[in-house]
């Protein structure tokens, strides 16, 4: 150090430079706070724009049907309804109608006990009938992903490819996620899945993360980590309605 023209000219006394590395280090520590604390200040100030908006908030699987499954065990349908519970919770706070497809473990088939094929179709059918019956503004399923690959993970938002106002939803939830969680090469996909193309509101459907990753698997049953993802997509509806514009696509060059 003594080589250092700075400690040579004014011999600052130890704990000095402690007390000012300490003081960096915190700084750098705290400064995600910060940005987190400014960022829920945003949305929050924005929140008038859901209020007596109808939202259908579609927790996928459920019942004997449990979606993919961790290698640990962790359940998909689980998983789902826990983020969707918090969305929930969250919207109805900021004044809107969310509409839950499921509140506990059962599916919407005829009795809750279809196993899979026409019957299956029905559950669908049935959650996506929810959103005309309360002529809903939003319809938004939850579910997690699972491939054979272990090593891909992250979040990412599904919309159907004619619905242009689906498709802003998607981007402005995609990029909430993104502020939440870090980068991924991750964008929003169109895609024609059955409960996205029976709509006649603006629907999206989100992936939160990949249950075939063990880390990922991990942190999708963390009930700080299903807050945060629930926090993000409400974050993204409340920038719907607040009528930001869709989003460029970061990943693209
Ligand atoms: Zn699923």
């Amino acid at each position: 150090m003594r080589n250092f023209i700075f400690f040579r000219v004014f011999r600052p006394r130890r704990q000095a430079v402690f007390a000012v590395m300490a003081l960096l280090l915190a700084g750098c520590a705290l400064y995600p706070y910060y940005i987190s604390g400014r960022e829920r200040r945003a949305v929050e100030a924005l929140s008038w724009s859901v209020a007596s908006k109808v939202i259908v908030v579609d927790a996928g699987h459920g019942g004997i049907d449990p979606g993919c499954v961790g290698k640990s065990g962790i359940r998909e349908k689980d998983v789902n309804l826990a983020i969707a519970k918090r969305l929930s919770a969250y919207l109805r706070q900021a004044g809107a109608t969310a509409v839950m497809t499921r509140e506990g473990d059962y599916d919407l088939s005829e009795e809750g006990k279809a196993p899979s094929g026409v019957k299956h179709k029905d559950d669908l059918a049935a959650r996506v009938e929810l959103a005309e019956k309360y002529q809903a503004d939003l319809f938004i399923s939850i579910h997690a992903n699972s491939i054979p690959l272990t090593e891909c993970w992250g979040a990412q938002v599904f919309y159907h490819p004619k619905s242009k106002e689906s498709k802003r939803l998607a981007g402005l939830m995609q990029k909430e996620l993104i502020k939440t969680f870090g980068e991924t090469d991750r964008w929003i996909k169109p895609e024609d899945f059955f409960v996205l193309r029976g709509h006649k509101c603006t629907a999206a459907i989100i992936e939160v993360g990949f249950l075939s990753n063990p880390r990922e698997e991990k942190l999708l049953a963390d009930p700080i980590h299903q807050n945060k993802l629930a926090w993000s997509i409400y974050a993204g509806v409340i920038r719907f309605f607040a009528g930001d514009p869709a989003p460029e696509d970061p990943t693209y060059d």
